[in-house]
């Protein structure tokens, strides 16, 4: 029989698992504090539970999810990718990012993507499969184990392989596991779901009230209609015009301001022109929006290319000029964790790879 992994069970959950075996219901507290507070290895180590109650876990339940293959670490500023390989054998990548303040994780959601996106790697092969909960969050918990408790992950975004949105049930409950005071406990702020604009899945998630209120972030990557659906198929049926409709509309806390993603891709969507229509676009909703411009890493099979660092500034000086808060995230290590989808390109440059 298949073991189950508790993980997979946001606290509720565990409670009335733990309540089914009867157990008291204190136990569904002890587990988790050991889980997802000290983040131990093995059920021998959750030494305040009783030695029957830890061989029942052993027997019937699986601990990791995910095994590593290899990591990767930058040269340039000590972002590590990471492989894992499920249980089915399929592989996934997350990235640990660490910042002057904070330390950042970017998980992936699904193994592929069928959203196809024309400058994203992930995709290139459709969909696999979506990742269960407990495979998102053991990206959070590995990695975490793997840097050492002195380097807190306080800051979670979803934009690693696979649409979040897709994956909604799995991704609800892995948010909820990250939120929850007895569980992850990370501040809903410091999460962010990057979406590639499925309208109907973010009206969804906003009107959930059991999806817990974290921060948006949405693959624009250009300022018409014709452009968009060029580059990301999806907006043929997920019309620019709504998804900025529907945008403009979701209930708005100044903290919470929404990511306008946009991968520049040279002479696709980089010129002064494409500014300028963003900035239109965007309109009299400065407050609403921060653009993140992401210079496109080119991979192999793609004939897109990155435009020189002058036009991306550029890019970014026509966005000041209206007042719309713009930022570069630039090609070195750190890029990697927002480049959606092209976190599966085999080689980086300026990585060492290390096999375990
Ligand atoms: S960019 Fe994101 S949504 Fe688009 S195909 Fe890649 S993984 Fe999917």
């Amino acid at each position: 029989m298949e073991k189950i992994n508790l993980k997979n069970f946001n606290y509720k959950e565990l409670e009335n698992w733990v309540k089914e075996r009867g157990w008291q219901k204190f136990r569904a507290k002890q587990i988790a504090k050991w889980l997802y507070n000290k983040k131990v290895s093995s059920y021998d180590q959750m030494t305040d539970l009783s030695k029957d109650i830890r061989n029942y876990l052993k027997e019937n339940t699986e601990f990791d999810s995910l095994e590593l293959v290899s990591f990767e670490k930058s040269n340039l500023d000590g972002s590590i990718k990471f492989l894992w390989r499920a249980k089915d054998g399929n592989t996934i990548e997350s990235v640990f990012i660490p910042e002057r303040e904070h330390n950042t994780i970017c998980v992936s959601t699904q193994v592929g993507c069928a959203v196809g996106c024309k400058f994203c790697y992930t995709t290139k092969d459709g969909l696999i499969r979506n990742l269960e909960t407990a495979e998102i969050i053991d990206q959070y918990l590995l990695v975490q184990r793997f840097v050492g408790n002195e380097n807190r992950i306080s800051n979670v975004v979803f934009m690693g392989m696979g649409e979040p949105l897709a994956n909604y049930d799995n991704v609800k409950k892995a948010v909820q596991i990250m939120t929850d005071k007895n569980m992850l406990d990370l501040s809903n702020r410091k999460i962010t779901i990057s979406s590639s604009g499925i309208l109907a899945q973010i009206n969804r998630m906003y009107e959930d009230p059991e999806f817990p209120q974290v921060r948006l972030a949405v693959s624009l990557n250009a300022a018409d209609q014709k452009t968009r659906e060029y580059i990301m198929p999806i907006s043929k049926t997920n019309t620019l015009e709504d998804l900025m409709k529907t945008l403009n509309s979701l209930p708005f806390k100044t903290g919470y301001r929404i990511m306008l993603e946009y991968v520049l891709i040279k002479g696709v969507n980089d010129s002064e022109k494409d500014a300028h229509n963003l900035a239109r676009l965007i309109g009299k909703n400065k407050k609403r929006y921060k653009v993140n411009l992401i210079p496109f890493n080119p991979f192999e099979e793609t004939d897109f290319q990155r435009p020189d660092d002058k036009s991306v500034e550029k890019f970014q000086k026509i966005l000041w000029d209206y007042n719309i808060s713009a930022f570069i995230r630039w090609s070195k290590g750190r890029d990697i964790s927002a480049a959606c989808g092209q976190l599966r390109k085999k080689e980086l440059n300026n990585f060492i790879k290390i096999k375990t």
